[in-house]
């Protein structure tokens, strides 16, 4: 199996969604706009590249109306738009004005040569044992200088710029590289050049040998991840809104299918009513519990003031019983540690100390435990499903 940059940035922010896309195979039935409008404007510039290959350069006007028909003839219902402030023509508008921009920056185009336009790559990468792992990617641009100086050019329309740290952690291009060194036995020299289009920004970078073996070691460690997983858990985050398998995913299905429902509909819904009436009787039982606590204390201060232990009422009598309990010291503190000791040396430490499965639950998934220790205790722990409920906002 091959594996790209986008399956594994897939892995690493959501397990469950690697599953059901790369494992299950199923197939996303929407797309984002942004993931649209990307994929028009890359369409665009790879065509104006195409273009100026055949030594044909054409005109601002024809690269934006080439974008704008590109636009109209792939648009379908099956794009889906997050944002509740901006729509679609608010979308269009941007992704031409990244091509018309990026047009007026590189006119003449008389940098390199665009020798490779959207080529698929594959580099082979090893593990420890000497395993092949092929890492495969579509490459937007490769252009061709003089005295074997090559640039790998990549467009990107994400609304957020990326800091130095961050592009030196990149993987994508960094593995590209590694595929034109490989294609061209004369490359002297390769700049990873990136082209933030909504802000009209290029940044560029050079990456060593030692950085290159270093991405690619990383990458297979995150492959033998994968490989290794037994579990692929859904990973909630901001970037399920615009995840494409939320009709799939336990967190959002409920969520996704009520989305589009008419609000007169909404009350029908079986899910919405139940946690409508859990809210209302947890805010019930809050109150209960505030109530209580009050009268407690009053009954306390009652038994106090009159020096009795039984209190009558019309129907029962409640009784108040006093003893004294220990108060453990602070963990980590010299008196807590005293304690400890002193049971420990005495033999009784077994007694007082239990063994908690909560505390037993955040030790197997803390990541603390070496693997093979981590294995055996899983063989003979059985496991149990128990669920919880937690109330959150809903956006
Ligand atoms: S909706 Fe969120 S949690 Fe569910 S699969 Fe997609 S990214 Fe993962």
């Amino acid at each position: 199996m091959a594996y790209s940059h986008s399956q594994l940035e897939t892995f690493e922010s959501c397990p469950l969604k690697y599953r059901l896309q790369y494992l299950e195979r199923i197939k996303a039935g929407r797309r984002s706009i942004e993931a649209f409008m990307g994929t028009v404007v890359h369409a665009t510039l790879e065509k104006l590249y195409r273009d100026i290959r055949m030594t044909r350069l054409p005109s601002p006007e024809e690269i934006g109306r080439y974008y704008l028909d590109r636009w109209e003839t792939s648009f379908g219902d099956d794009i889906f738009i997050v944002s509740r402030e901006y729509g679609a023509e608010d979308y269009r508008e941007t992704g031409l004005r990244c091509v018309q921009e990026y047009y007026d920056r590189y006119y003449p185009f008389s940098g390199g040569v665009p020798i490779w336009l959207e080529k698929m790559v594959r580099i082979p990468l090893y593990d420890a044992e000497g395993r092949q792992i092929d890492f495969v990617g579509v490459l937007d641009r490769l252009d061709g200088l003089e005295g074997g100086r090559y640039e790998i050019h990549d467009y990107k329309t994400s609304q957020s710029l990326p800091d130095r740290g961050r592009l030196e952690k990149d993987r994508q291009l960094s593995l590209y590289q590694l595929a034109v060194e490989e294609a061209f036995p004369d490359a002297r020299e390769v700049e990873l050049v990136w082209h933030y289009l909504v802000f009209g920004r290029e940044l560029r970078l050079r990456r060593e040998r030692r950085d290159l073996e270093e991405v690619a070691a990383a990458a297979v460690e995150v492959v033998q991840r994968i490989e290794g997983s037994r579990d692929f858990p859904p990973r909630e985050s901001e970037l399920c809104e615009w995840c494409e398998m939320q009709e799939h995913c336990p967190k959002r299905k409920h969520l996704f299918m009520t989305a589009s429902l008419p609000v007169r509909e909404l009350g029908m819904d079986r899910g919405i009513q139940l946690v409508d009436e859990y809210v209302e009787w947890r805010a019930k039982k809050l109150e209960a519990e505030e109530q209580m606590e009050k009268l407690r204390r009053e009954l306390l201060e009652f038994a106090d003031f009159h020096g009795v232990d039984n209190i009558r009422g019309s129907f029962k009598v409640l009784s108040i019983g006093r003893e004294m309990k220990p108060k453990l010291p602070p963990a980590g503190s010299g008196e807590r540690e005293a304690v400890e000791e002193m049971l420990k040396r005495e033999g009784k430490w077994e007694e007082v100390s239990a063994l908690s499965a909560h505390k037993l639950a955040s030790l197997l998934s803390s990541g603390s435990l070496g693997e093979e220790l981590r294995s055996r205790l899983q063989e003979i722990i059985p496991f149990e499903e128990s669920a919880s409920i937690r109330l959150r906002k809903l956006e």
